[in-house]
């Protein structure tokens, strides 16, 4: 009863470090790869694979070991065989010699049995493992049992690697479709535009008061949906790694005196004090010019949208050393846009960086928005190498703050 026991006990324990294993990653090819190895050890195979399966139950993904080099088996070879007798049955087979086996398929020659076991999830067959044995009857009742347990853990987090490799594909594909509507947007609204300036200029004969406004009106529109475009545009490149920058030490006073150029106008609109600190000694920075615009252009303008008139914005900026992701001290420049505005509250706060996300709260409403301009921000941030993150009270005023790598020496 002791030796019962304590195999029990082993088992229950191994099983336990194969979840944690297995629940540390949804990297598929690393789960399937770990519990490959967990049951060649377990059974003291000397070679095998494990096969998945797609919808249809056709193999199209295997992990092999033990075979010889030049095995590399086209995924439709496991149709075949003892694999292809589990895939029919959905059942564990288990053979004390597989030269006995009509089904048999040879293809490590050292092989004298072999256990094919079904990896089921949902009642769905997702894949079959097979273990082979240089040993006639290697595979005990016991081991059998053991081994089906394991097969059973694995194949949850296998579904769940599957299923989370399917959500990015889709992601994926998302961004590569937005990418392309919104590129092929570009051109209609190019010809839209050069029309409207064109009649706005008078060249097309007399425009009454009227004529103008309505034009003036599809012209701010069309330069609306043009920055709509633009940022969709930017979110899709971000999340398929295709933002193209051009990274080198840029003066961020210039970088102010750009991004002031906008936002000054809706500043004064609606009497919101700008107070700017850049000290002279302040070292360039590492960063793609124009986007660092586009950061400071968003932050300044959102502190300007979302406060109340008659307010005041900080703009200020400072070299700081602060760690890196391994700890070592890097000199960075710290930029802080400090608004008096409406606030954010803590729940909001966590959704902030989130794609169209955009608060319920009266105050903010009123002005318009996609909701896509912080995510474009943190995106650009990161890819130079730095951090934005958020202080903010309700009714009181929110602070963002942001990092870029300063350019040392120049
Ligand atoms: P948009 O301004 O187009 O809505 P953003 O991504 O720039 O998109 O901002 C997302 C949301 O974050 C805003 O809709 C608002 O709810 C909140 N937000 C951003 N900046 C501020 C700020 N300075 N003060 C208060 N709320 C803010």
């Amino acid at each position: 009863t002791d030796q019962a026991l304590q195999q029990s006990v082993d088992e229950l324990s191994m099983l336990q470090q194969l979840d944690r294993d297995l629940n540390a990653t949804l990297d598929l090819n690393h789960i399937l790869n770990i519990t490959l190895d967990r049951m060649l050890a377990m059974c003291g195979g000397v070679s095998g694979v494990i096969v998945l399966l797609d919808e249809e139950d056709s193999p199209n993904q295997y992990v092999s070991r033990g075979y010889d080099r030049s095995f590399q088996a086209e995924p439709d070879m496991f149709n075949a065989g003892l694999i292809g007798r589990v895939v029919a049955s959905k059942e564990p087979h288990v053979t004390g010699n597989v030269h006995e086996e009509p089904d048999y398929v040879v293809i490590n020659f050292r092989t004298q049995s072999q256990i094919t076991l079904p990896f089921i999830n949902k009642q769905e067959l997702i894949g079959v493992i097979a273990i082979e044995s240089d040993q006639l009857d290697a595979f005990s009742p016991e081991l059998t049992a053991t081994a089906v347990r394991i097969t059973n853990h694995a194949a949850i987090a296998i579904a769940n690697a599957i299923l989370y490799q399917k959500v990015n594909e889709a992601n994926l594909a998302k961004s590569e479709f937005v990418s392309m509507v919104s590129h092929e947007l570009k051109t209609p609204m190019t010809s839209m535009r050069g029309y409207t300036d064109l009649m706005l200029s008078g060249m097309t004969g007399e425009l009454t008061e009227q004529q103008r406004k309505f034009l003036e009106t599809i012209a701010a529109n069309i330069r609306r949906m043009g920055r709509q475009i633009s940022d969709l545009t930017d979110i899709s490149r971000i999340e398929t790694g295709r933002l193209h920058m051009v990274i080198e030490p840029t003066a961020v006073v210039q970088v102010v005196n750009e991004t002031l150029q906008t936002v000054q106008p809706l500043c004064q609109e609606k009497n919101i004090r700008l107070n700017l600190e850049l000290p002279e000694d302040l070292p360039p920075v590492l960063a793609d010019k124009n986007r660092l615009v586009q950061v400071l252009t968003n932050l300044l303008s959102n502190a300007c949208k979302y406060s109340p008139p008659d307010t005041e914005t900080r703009l200020a900026f400072e070299e700081k050393l602060l760690p890196d992701e391994n700890g070592v001290d890097k000199p960075m420049v710290l930029c802080t846009v400090a608004d008096q505005g409406y606030g954010i509250s803590e729940e909001d706060q966590k959704k902030l960086f989130a794609k169209f996300f955009r608060s319920e709260d009266a105050n903010i409403r009123q002005s318009q928005g996609t909701g896509l301009g912080l995510s474009i921000t943190k995106g650009i941030i990161e890819l130079q190498g730095g951090a934005i993150w958020v202080e903010s009270k309700l009714g009181q005023g929110t602070t963002f703050y942001f990092t870029i790598p300063a350019a040392h020496p120049v």
